[in-house]
């Protein structure tokens, strides 16, 4: 399939997300996970139209950064090891797997400006999932207020491998009720806007329950 093909079946969707939620479409971006793809691939879903596109490992994304550059807005989605840190930190518009505060100290010492983060949160407590427990988030939010360049837009997490949607569902509404708790510490530095939620086989669902990032690997640019 083209990933344009791909892409106008996932806006439909995301219309239809939108509509029973009583969303704007406009809310919601899509990240393309290419993670698993070729570089024309990744190229063809630019072509397409996606501006945003997204890589889990820092191999894959320094070969697709040398050539597409900034063309396209860049997220760091996977667990990234401190010592590789410096070698993304200038090709990343957005990191979304800030979970420990040795990582958020070597983000803020090698950045030369703020840094998009993104607190990841293992809402769902399987061991094999990435994150901070939901209870150690607010003083992890503290601990980051002398880090001055890191910048929280938002929460992130991913929920279980499962088509259970009271499952998923559950799991999204609360890392939104997480949300809500950051914002209220109205802090400058943690405004926590977004939500990055939903990937190939939850997104219509992380939708309905507030998703304003949703990566999509599989359904878009395939696996
Ligand atoms: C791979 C990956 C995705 C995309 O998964 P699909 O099911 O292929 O859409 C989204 N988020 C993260 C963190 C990933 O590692």
């Amino acid at each position: 399939m083209r990933v344009q093909d791909n892409l106008a079946q996932i806006m439909t969707q995301i219309s239809a997300a939108c509509e029973k939620s009583n969303r704007q479409t406009e809310e919601v971006t899509i990240i393309a996970v290419t993670k698993y793809v070729s570089l024309e691939r990744a190229a063809e879903a630019v072509q397409a139209g996606v501006t945003h596109l997204g890589e889990n490992r820092e191999e894959g994304l320094l070969a697709k950064w040398e050539h597409l550059q900034d063309k396209p807005t860049w997220h760091f989605i996977g667990s990234l090891q401190s010592r590789k840190v410096k070698s993304i930190i200038d090709k990343v518009d957005y990191i979304h797997s800030l979970d420990r505060i040795s990582l958020a100290k070597e983000i803020d010492k090698r950045a030369s400006h703020k840094i998009n983060c993104f607190v990841q949160v293992n809402v769902s407590g399987e061991e094999s999932k990435q994150g901070l427990e939901p209870d150690a988030l607010i003083p992890f939010i503290h601990d980051l207020m002398d880090l001055s360049n890191i910048h929280v837009v938002g929460l992130m997490t991913m929920a279980p491998y499962t088509s259970d949607e009271t499952v998923l569902r559950k799991c999204f509404r609360t890392l939104k009720e997480l949300q809500v708790q950051v914002q209220q510490l109205q802090l400058t530095y943690a405004p926590c806007k977004e939500l990055s939620m939903g990937m190939s086989n939850d997104f219509s669902i992380a939708i309905e329950e507030g998703a304003t990032m949703i990566r999509i690997g599989t359904a878009l640019v395939g696996e």
